[in-house]
């Protein structure tokens, strides 16, 4: 089920200041997709999700799931947060303490006072589902954090809702448990083919379980595109910046050839990717990722993009290690392959592919 928000605000007065959590959002979250909200913290995702969800009332706007409006300001349409037909796991997973884990499973069931043995059939199809058959009995305190998100989805599950909604779902798990249990839930939500609308500020969790991105800052929706596409070729430098390590240089578009751009820099002209079509004479700065430049101890051959440094810096982090070198007065982070033999202050060459990185305009306020 498609969701549609349109002109979205909301305002929080605090301490006499005014927050504008939402700003005018405009959003289409397409079907049966799974669509991410990714944004630091405080930049209106979750006030997103519960305006959609209906336990937060905007000022201004329109919300639509499927063909129904379900908040309007101009029409003076509140559809309650139980006629909505969604499904919702929170952060803290806001399981009973005092239910096991079909009581839990089924509090969505039991409130609307549906007969037992529906209930029954139910709750089974969605403890099978999540893989927790047979845990009908136990209390809801022994459970472990992966069991309990899963308790949780099966929650949201068991009512058979059109779109169900995470809140930062993962984050209190721990790293190993958080990387499985991301698998898990991609897994599980392909298999649903319904809307999903997930939540979160840890860009991998983001790039590894969305179709969709949307990247918020400060109440607003500052791109969408696939995760390939926002992490290789972002239009804008705050999300360029947000999705992975980047390395950025600021300069002047010089020229431009088909796919690519010369940007000229500080440390002498850059080739990259112009999607944006920067026109010759604006300010821009070119992006490129540590795991795209090349390491080499010798001087490299003549060529686009390649360029003598320091290696100031060179730190062990397991698969990897992470390099800075300096060239003039820009600093390079590098993915360095752990078989290269250097060290600190050698004299190294860089070179990166123009097809590997990507211009983009200047925020006016960078
Ligand atoms: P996120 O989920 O992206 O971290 P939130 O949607 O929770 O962000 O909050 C967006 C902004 O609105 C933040 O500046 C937050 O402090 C503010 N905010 C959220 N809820 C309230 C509230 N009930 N009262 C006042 N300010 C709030
Ligand atoms: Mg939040």
């Amino acid at each position: 089920m498609e969701i549609k928000i349109k002109g979205l605000t909301r305002n929080y007065f605090s301490d006499g200041r005014l927050i504008k959590a939402l700003d005018r959002v405009d959003l289409t979250i397409p079907a049966n997709q799974i669509f991410t909200l990714l944004g630091p913290s405080g930049c209106g995702k979750t006030t997103l999700l519960r305006c959609i969800v209906g336990l937060e009332s905007p000022d201004e706007g329109e919300i639509v799931i499927g063909d129904e409006i379900v908040w309007s300001r101009e029409k003076n349409i509140f559809v309650p947060p139980e006629n909505r037909g969604l499904g919702m796991v929170f952060q803290t997973y806001a399981i009973w303490p005092h239910m096991n884990v079909f009581e839990n499973v089924a509090y969505p069931l039991t409130t609307r006072k549906m007969a037992k043995d529906e209930v029954r059939l139910k709750v089974a199809k969605a403890l099978k589902f999540v893989q927790l058959d047979g845990f009908e009995k136990r209390p809801a305190t022994k459970l472990s954090g992966g069991q309990q998100q899963r308790v949780a989805l099966a929650r949201a599950l068991v009512a058979e809702p059109k779109v169900i909604l995470f809140d930062e779902p993962l984050s209190n798990l721990d790293a190993k448990l958080r990387e499985e249990t991301r698998k898990e839930l991609r897994h599980f939500l392909t298999e649903l083919q319904i809307t999903a609308v997930y939540v979160t500020h840890d860009r991998i969790e983001a790039l590894a379980l969305s179709d969709q991105v949307a990247i918020m800052r400060a109440g607003r929706i500052v791109e969408i595109g696939d995760p390939k596409r926002v992490y290789f070729n972002s239009g804008n430098q705050f999300v360029a910046d947000f999705i992975g390590r980047a390395n950025l240089i600021k300069g002047r578009i010089a020229s431009q050839d088909g796919l690519h751009a010369v940007i000229d820099t500080d440390i002498g002209a850059i080739r990259g990717l112009n999607s944006q079509k920067l026109a010759s004479g604006t300010s821009a700065a070119l992006c490129v990722r540590p795991e795209f430049i090349s390491l080499a101890e010798k001087p490299v051959g003549e060529g686009d993009n390649i360029f003598r440094g320091k290696l100031e810096s060179l730190v062990f982090i397991g698969e990897a290690y992470e390099g800075d070198i300096r060239v003039g007065e820009q600093l390079f982070t590098t993915t360095v392959s752990p078989t290269i033999q250097i060290a600190e202050g050698d004299e190294v060459s860089i070179s990166f592919n123009p097809d590997h990185c990507f211009l983009l305009p200047v925020a006016e306020d960078s």
